[in-house]
């Protein structure tokens, strides 16, 4: 490890890149120590705002949570831009105490950062925030939006990830949390963007067995479901007001529930065998290019969901 720590020196040092890019391959493809059998998997999910964790991975959380394992959602904004009437401080209260009792629903930690919604950028202070929050966490798995998507604060978020990913290791930064021994797994969220590049599905959770806990989790962040979401979309007047009607109307509807693609058939079948044409619910990840590239064995070991299936000749 202490050679790849070297490697991350050399690299913010800026001397031959294609020296880098040699070392730099070498590292995220090298065999590095995963979670031991008994040893929970440790994974951080970031996202721009207080629920977007949720529904890109949130049943995969609760999966995680349910055998044991160290799950926690960070936000880097504190949301207090997205509603139709209630603004600032006030905002940003009530979707920390939301967020936190979405976390307690399904067993992870909730933290919500306090950087202005609408208005996050990629600046190196935010990316320290990132990096800490990667190392303190002991993170084997991290989880962002892609780098390109509609709203500036996702697009940003991804970024900050991104440019997070690999500078976990580097000692000389943030030098007042220990650097990670070695690099974390690197996952995208699904998203149906197009430009530059659609999403590609390489990891696909079942979820059908976690879809209610899913759904109670988004029902704590009552402010955006039942508000604000619904409110920009011209559909307010679609929620019913009876708590338990309205999360009804939740689980049935597009804001919260992704549909899973025709694309990420394939994998699942790759993973589930003949059980995968039953699944009505699932999330699906990418592995980027920038964390450590994890072969199938430590894929097992990071996604404990699947079940064990003769391969296809
Ligand atoms: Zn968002």
């Amino acid at each position: 490890m202490l050679k790849s720590r070297n490697v991350g020196l050399h690299a913010i040092s800026g001397h031959s890149v294609l020296r880098l890019a040699c070392l730099g391959a070498a590292l995220l493809f090298s065999a590095v120590p995963t979670p031991a059998q008994n040893q929970p998997v440790r994974i951080i999910a970031f996202g721009a705002h207080p629920d977007d964790c949720d529904l890109g991975a949130g049943g995969l959380a609760a999966k995680y949570a349910a055998l044991g394992h160290k799950v926690k959602f960070v936000s880097l904004t504190n949301g207090d831009a997205g509603h139709q009437s209630k603004h600032g401080e006030e905002l940003a209260r009530l979707r920390r105490a939301e967020a936190q009792e979405a976390g307690r629903r399904i067993g992870i930690e909730y933290e919500v950062l306090d950087n202005h919604d609408g208005k996050l950028l990629p600046t190196l202070e935010v990316r320290e925030q990132v990096i800490r929050e990667i190392r303190q966490w002991k993170a084997d798995v991290v989880i962002a939006p892609r780098p390109n998507d509609y709203h500036p604060d996702h697009r940003y978020t991804g970024m900050l990830v991104q440019d997070a990913s690999y500078m976990v290791i580097v000692p000389s930064l943030v030098a007042d949390t220990p650097p990670l021994t070695h690099n974390p797994v690197f996952l995208y969220y699904s998203d149906r963007f197009t430009r530059p590049q659609p999403f590609r599905a390489d990891i696909v959770v079942s979820i059908d067995d976690v879809f209610e806990k899913k759904i109670e989790m988004l029902d704590a962040h009552v402010s955006q479901f039942y508000e604000w979401l619904p409110w920009t979309m011209g559909r307010l007047q679609e929620v019913p007001k009876d708590p338990l009607e309205r999360k009804k109307w939740l689980a049935s509807t597009p804001l919260a529930v992704r549909k899973l693609q025709p694309e990420w058939r394939e994998v699942l079948e790759k993973r589930y065998g003949a059980q995968s044409a039953g699944v009505r619910h699932a999330e699906a990840f990418e592995i980027t290019e920038y964390g450590r590239q994890p072969g199938e064995e430590e894929i097992r070991k990071l996604f404990p969901f699947f079940p064990e299936i003769t391969p296809r000749p």
